[in-house]
């Protein structure tokens, strides 16, 4: 049985009597001057607030994939009923942050985006077309043209002309949308390895994603790679290796030099001496690495690789900019898997609080948000302390709620999904429910449950993060991280 079921059992078992006592329990109801107290504390600290209008020397972006609001406050109760509270009180680490912004998430020709199109408008400052990786809105899908790697600068490319770090982590394949847009140009993002891109395109000069991890990107490229995605690396013939250029990166990688390592266990990653290393590749899957919940220890958690990406980046003394993506959020809600998708976030919000831990905040710029939503509710009026992946049970009762066709409903749903059930719906039972393995109901059947449409947050703490506030198009946030460095300008970008 693995981690992850265990908790899920003893939640199961532990939360019935937490929450009969909700309905009484001054600990969780509290009082009219616990409230009040509360409120006034929280004024004073906004009093209190001090704005830092220093250049920031670091910018690390956290990216949760498909991190909707829906998925903040779901995961922020199941991270508090996982250390046996009620949950909706409890605060996931960076909405802690003094700084909050909606952002506007849509593509240049989609009303709901995907990951490419908004980790696009992320890291070059301008919004693109659905599916792409760094090519400009006038570009179609799938087009190569001349200037395809050139039309659009990536924010880690001037942060490596002016000789800072630059890194990357995620949960997903390196090659992944969200990952790519750091270092990479591609007009489709299924061309992560030369196997995916069409001769024709190859003939007009397009590479795939995988190869450009070794580009000097105007400095000396990437210092740090953690992530999945093995097989877009290495040749065909090597395992479950998809090149067919023959093309090792990962041996490629090696010749950088003297500094360079490549790793594919918790232990490689946790057997290199960081100091004597300058440039580091970690390939830990295959695809994409593990969900978080009961994981392999053979895979790094994502709070470890954020660890060491920053313990190799802040070596050097003019700064670093780093993505860190929370790449499986996304991947548990297009499966319908709640459970999934939640222990993820709950993941992503354990590495924000390390990294918090690790800078200082008077000269590193801490963002996190998401790329987009999910079609994902909550729902219901479950009573306080309910178990989030639970059954609706109310407040004074201790049976599950019913709805109009006399059966209990989860109070986590999708709009769409695989969960749909043709015909009547079954009944469930809470241990059902319970179970890892749960996929939520849903109303249209698909076989992959679909992005939302609607904004997502942007939570910041550190120098010029006062940026971040009001509404603002998703592109906006590359500006905010370029202004906070005076990158471009520093640069000699006019
Ligand atoms: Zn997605």
């Amino acid at each position: 049985m693995t981690r992850g079921v265990i908790r899920g059992f003893i939640l199961a078992a532990t939360m019935s009597a937490a929450t009969l006592a909700a309905d009484t329990n001054e600990d969780i109801l509290g009082t009219t001057e616990s409230w009040t107290k509360d409120g006034e504390a929280a004024i004073a600290e906004r009093l209190a607030y001090k704005i830092n209008k220093k250049r920031a020397k670091n910018v690390i972006l956290f990216v949760g994939d498909g991190m909707g609001i829906s998925t903040l406050t779901a995961a922020r109760i199941l991270e508090g009923q996982l250390r046996g509270e009620s949950g909706e009180e409890n605060y996931l680490s960076f909405e802690e942050f003094p700084n909050t912004a909606l952002v506007k998430t849509y593509n240049v020709d989609s009303q709901v985006a995907d990951s490419a199109g908004t980790a696009s408008a992320l890291n070059t400052g301008t919004k693109t077309r659905i599916g792409v990786i760094n090519t400009p809105p006038t570009q179609m899908q799938g087009q190569c043209t001349a200037d395809t790697e050139t039309a659009v600068t990536p924010l880690a490319y001037y942060a490596e002309k002016i000789g800072m770090g630059t890194g990357i982590v995620s949960t997903a394949r390196l090659t992944h949308a969200t990952p790519a847009a750091v270092y990479a140009h591609a007009p489709l993002r299924d061309w992560e390895a030369d196997s995916d891109v069409p001769a024709e395109a190859k003939a007009a000069g397009c590479r795939d994603i995988a190869q450009q991890i070794l580009d000097p990107m105007m400095g000396d490229g990437l210092e740090v790679a953690l992530g999945g995605g093995r097989r877009n690396f290495q040749p065909t013939g090597t395992g479950k290796g998809k090149r067919e250029d023959g093309r090792d990166i990962t041996k490629e990688w090696m010749e950088k030099g003297k500094g360079a390592a490549y790793v594919e266990t918790t232990d490689e990653l946790k057997a290199v001496d960081l100091t004597t290393t300058s440039k580091l590749l970690g390939l830990f899957d295959n695809s994409h690495m593990q969900f978080s919940a009961g994981h392999s220890a053979e895979q790094p958690d994502l709070s470890v690789m954020t660890e060491t990406a920053i313990n190799m980046l802040s070596q050097n003394k003019k700064g670093y900019y780093l993505m860190v993506e929370g790449g499986r959020i996304d991947h548990g809600h297009h499966a319908g898997s709640a459970y999934n998708a939640l222990n993820d976030a709950v993941a992503l919000s354990a590495a924000v609080k390390k990294a918090v831990e690790m800078v200082d905040l008077d000269e590193t710029l801490i963002l996190v948000t998401a790329d987009h939503s999910h079609v994902f509710t909550m729902a219901g009026y479950a009573k306080r302390g309910n178990p989030i992946l639970g059954l609706v049970v109310e407040a004074h009762s201790d049976t599950p709620a019913l709805a109009g066709d006399g059966k209990p409903y989860t109070t986590l749903g999708y709009h769409n999904g695989p969960g749909a059930v043709p015909g009547e719906r079954p009944a469930l039972t809470q241990e059902e429910v319970l179970a890892p393995t749960h996929l939520q109901q849903s109303l249209i059947p698909r076989n992959s449950e679909t992005h939302g449409g609607e904004d997502v947050g942007l939570f910041a703490i550190g120098p010029r993060s006062y940026l971040v506030r009001g509404t603002m198009e998703q592109n906006v946030v590359f500006h905010i991280m370029d202004h906070a460095l005076d990158l471009r300008k520093r640069a000699g970008v006019k």
